[in-house]
């Protein structure tokens, strides 16, 4: 580090992620945004193409359409949020097309380009069919990448896989004195699920009270308008997981705060 060697009996790697950018014909010959240059624009796009239609692709959608800016949004899957249940997705969809943000989703993304200042991209949806999309602006949220690069995490042995380091429940690496937590460890990309693994770092290897990570009741939440939030599995997880889940689902116009809160629209699993 700065010409100097540092040595430590135990090491924490909380390096964070960064926008994935994948290897899309003529992508690296655009001048395209990410969410580290998205917060300093200097004045509001006329148009975005957004690319990736997960929590953060779906957040800038409807955050840029009620500033004014023409927004589309282009998804692989067919659904919205993929990881969450396909009724409570399409619902914020609905929103989300009915204040104006138009959804290209089932596409492949099969090149982008730039005309003057103008980003173009060429995307193919199913059935067969090519469109074309022109915008002033385009943000990829195409999903994170673990920052690794440059730590020589092989030198010291440490495994790293697709999406992040490898760690055990106890978020030890294959090395066992060297433990990584948060993003870098590809497993839930939250603040909070950041800070409570830090938490479990700091029992296991400060303290050495064994502690594995428990995700079970894990709260998470896309800050649409409304919200799409959940604690633990959701149907789509439990149904992953193998289970045969029983969804019992109410519509907040059944509920009476709801109504006096004036927020009766949309529901709870
Ligand atoms: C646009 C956006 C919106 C989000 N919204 C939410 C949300 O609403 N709710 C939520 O829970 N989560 C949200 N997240 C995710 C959340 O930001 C991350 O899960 C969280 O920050 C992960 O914490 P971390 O400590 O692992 O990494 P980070 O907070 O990214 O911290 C990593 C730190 O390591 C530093 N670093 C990187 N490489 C090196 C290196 N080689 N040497 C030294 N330092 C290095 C970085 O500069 C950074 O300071 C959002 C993320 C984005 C991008």
């Amino acid at each position: 580090m700065n010409g100097h060697s540092v040595s430590a009996k135990t090491w924490v790697v909380t390096t964070g992620s960064s926008a994935a950018v994948p290897p899309i014909p003529g992508l690296d010959r655009v001048d395209f945004l990410t969410n580290r240059d998205l917060f300093s624009l200097e004045r509001l796009p006329a148009s975005m193409i957004i690319l990736g239609a997960g929590p953060i692709g779906i957040e800038m959608a409807q955050a840029f359409s009620r500033l004014g800016t023409t927004v589309s949004v282009v998804g692989r899957s067919e659904q919205i949020l993929s990881k969450e249940d396909r009724d409570m997705a399409d619902a914020l969809q609905a929103r989300l097309a009915a204040e104006g943000v138009t959804f290209y989703l089932g596409a492949k993304i099969e090149a982008v380009s730039q005309v003057g200042s103008k980003k173009c991209v060429r995307l193919r949806l199913n059935p067969d069919a090519a469109v074309d999309l022109t915008a002033e602006t385009l943000l990829v949220a195409l999903g994170r990448t673990p920052n690794v690069n440059g730590l020589w995490l092989e030198a010291a042995g440490v495994d790293v896989g697709p999406t992040g380091i490898a760690v055990d429940p106890r978020l030890r690496t294959s090395r066992k004195h060297i433990f990584a937590a948060g993003d870098v460890n590809g497993g839930y990309l939250f603040t909070h699920a950041a800070g409570y693994e830090g938490g479990i770092v700091v029992s296991n290897a400060v303290f050495h009270l064994p502690r594995k990570v428990d995700y079970t009741w894990l709260p998470w939440c896309t800050y649409t308008d409304p919200e799409l939030a959940s604690i633990g599995m959701n149907a789509r997880r439990a149904e992953a997981a193998g289970l045969d889940p029983i969804v019992l689902s109410e519509p907040f116009a059944a509920n009476d705060r709801a109504w006096s809160k004036g927020r009766a629209r949309g529901a709870s699993n």
